[in-house]
């Protein structure tokens, strides 16, 4: 047993797109860090989605 084994299994159970918290208006590309221009389209309107898990304050 080791633990990369582990990490490399949620890694790859979970699909990076689902969970990016930036997603691009124009073509819905989604990225997880913040970008200025879409590279997909070239768009400007990258917004960050809503977060799955965060509790408000
Ligand atoms: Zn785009």
């Amino acid at each position: 047993m080791n633990i990369m084994t582990a990490l490399k299994e949620e890694f790859t159970n979970t699909a990076p797109t689902e969970r990016s918290p930036y997603e691009c208006g124009s073509c819905e590309m989604r990225f997880e860090l913040q970008r200025h221009v879409c590279p997909q389209c070239g768009s400007y309107s990258i917004e960050r989605t809503e977060w799955p898990c965060l509790p408000e304050r």
